[in-house]
């Protein structure tokens, strides 16, 4: 099974980085929110890219203890001043309407007006990102040097929304593959032009099932395009029964910024999952932190929830609040890097890599060392500048092949990359010294 590193390889990251941003840019101008047209127009265009399968769920459709709301679309929005200039315009940048703004058209002087006005004082030039999804409330978002510059007067304001019963939008990629157990791969949809958060896990799950899709793979994915926290509470509660397949998940999202890797380890603790993931970051070459569960982030607080206790953690870079562009106008296509993008994308393939490939094995010579020279398995390994760990390689999992460690528990063990210890295990199945189908993978158990 090395189908993935042989693809790893082939990736030009400069190609697939720029590819990736270019399917940003194209999802950057649309309104999103948690409902609406903007989240089917986003599902359209991934849709070009990979099968999907698009669900419409009903609002006031009880999803546990919450219901889908009302589908809001939003056509303009605009402040106008008395000369009849737009001063703050929904079509010039969409974050400069709360998300789920209800209608409004009224005259109002700046004084009252304000009580609608959203800003960043501590970063004057960014305008904030603001929703109102739970309230009714309308308002706009500008920046702080715009509106500290605006005069006194009597404004028009108009925001061209509805918000009516209609429906929730989600889609699903589904992959199937040899065995019914389930990865999950979650990103959210639902914000509106903001590139790492939202967008940058929107390109890098499209990729993602892209390049696995052609493959035969032991497990199946299911890769969900969700809003945010609703639309995780709705799928989950629609496929309750579907869960117990999941095995591994990851929730992906903030993959664009330049800053080092986080990974949010599931409330397991130590499920397969946050062990791959550790040991894949640990030998990536570069700069990661691991970090517990929490009960707040992304959908992760969902997967999570003690009722579902799923496997699945958050694999992202710098994480959310912790950059200043984050939920403002800053965080744009610039942020965002091709470069950043790509290499988030080799280590999702890394982690799949070694989940696909995971196994349990049982040393057939258990009594002393088999002789591995009579084999040809030390010249088969001379003059290769990584002999030596190769050598250690196959040692360590002859000794720890007692039926009870995996590849990675092996690989963890030793303190050797997972792909050189599955690729001496397969020499060594081929030479009959070990035995065993890779039936450890999964359960985590
Ligand atoms: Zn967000």
């Amino acid at each position: 099974m090395t189908q993935i590193s042989e693809l790893k390889k082939n990736i030009d990251p400069d190609l697939t980085g720029a590819q990736m941003h270019r399917l940003m840019e194209k999802l950057y101008p649309i309104c999103r929110s948690i409902t609406g047209d903007g989240v089917r127009k986003t599902l359209d265009i991934v849709g070009e890219r990979i099968p999907l399968s698009i669900s419409e769920v009903p609002t006031g459709t009880r999803v546990f203890d919450w219901t889908v709301p009302r589908e809001w679309n939003i056509r303009d929005a605009y402040i106008k001043a008395p000369s009849g200039e737009r001063v703050v315009d929904f079509k010039a940048n969409n974050l400069h309407v709360m998300s789920y703004s209800v209608p409004v058209h009224a005259k109002m002087p700046l004084s009252k007006l304000k009580d609608h006005l959203f800003t960043l004082p501590d970063r004057p030039g960014w305008v904030p990102y603001r929703t109102s999804y739970y309230a009714e409330n309308w308002g706009f978002c500008l920046s702080h040097e715009q509106l500290t510059q605006l005069p006194e007067a009597v404004y028009e304001v108009c925001v061209d929304s509805s918000l009516e019963e209609g429906n929730l939008t989600y889609g699903e990629c589904f992959l199937r593959g040899e065995r019914p157990d389930e990865v999950l791969i979650s990103c959210h949809v639902c914000h509106p032009s903001l590139c790492n958060d939202n967008l940058s896990g929107i390109a890098l799950a499209a990729f993602l099932a892209g390049l696995l899709r052609p493959l035969s793979l032991r497990y199946s994915y299911r890769f969900l395009f969700i809003p945010g926290t609703i639309g995780s509470i709705t799928w989950l509660a629609l496929h309750e029964d579907r869960t117990r397949r999941i095995k591994h998940g990851l929730v992906v999202t903030g993959v664009g910024d330049p800053g080092g890797f986080t990974y949010k380890k599931s409330r397991r603790d130590c499920a397969e999952i946050d062990r791959i993931v550790e040991h894949v970051l640990k030998h990536s070459g570069a700069a990661y932190e691991i970090a517990d569960f929490s009960p707040y982030g992304y959908d992760e607080r969902q997967y999570c929830s003690p009722g579902f206790d799923l496997p699945v953690g958050c694999l992202q870079r710098t994480p959310h609040g912790k950059y200043p562009q984050y939920h403002t106008s800053a965080d744009n296509l610039e942020f965002v890097k091709p470069a950043a993008l790509a290499e988030s994308l080799l280590l999702y393939l890394g982690v799949v890599d070694v989940v696909e490939n995971n196994g349990l094995y049982v040393n057939t010579n258990p009594m002393c060392e088999p002789q591995l020279g009579r084999r040809g398995l030390y010249t088969a390994i001379g003059g290769r500048s990584d002999s030596f760990d190769r050598q250690m390689a196959m040692l360590w999992v002859l000794n720890l092949s007692d039926g009870s460690n995996t590849l990675l528990d092996i690989a963890c063990r030793s303190q050797l990359r997972f792909d050189l210890v599955r690729e001496v295990a397969d020499a060594l199945l081929q030479h009959g010294l070990l035995r065993g189908e890779p039936s450890g993978r999964g359960s985590g158990a």
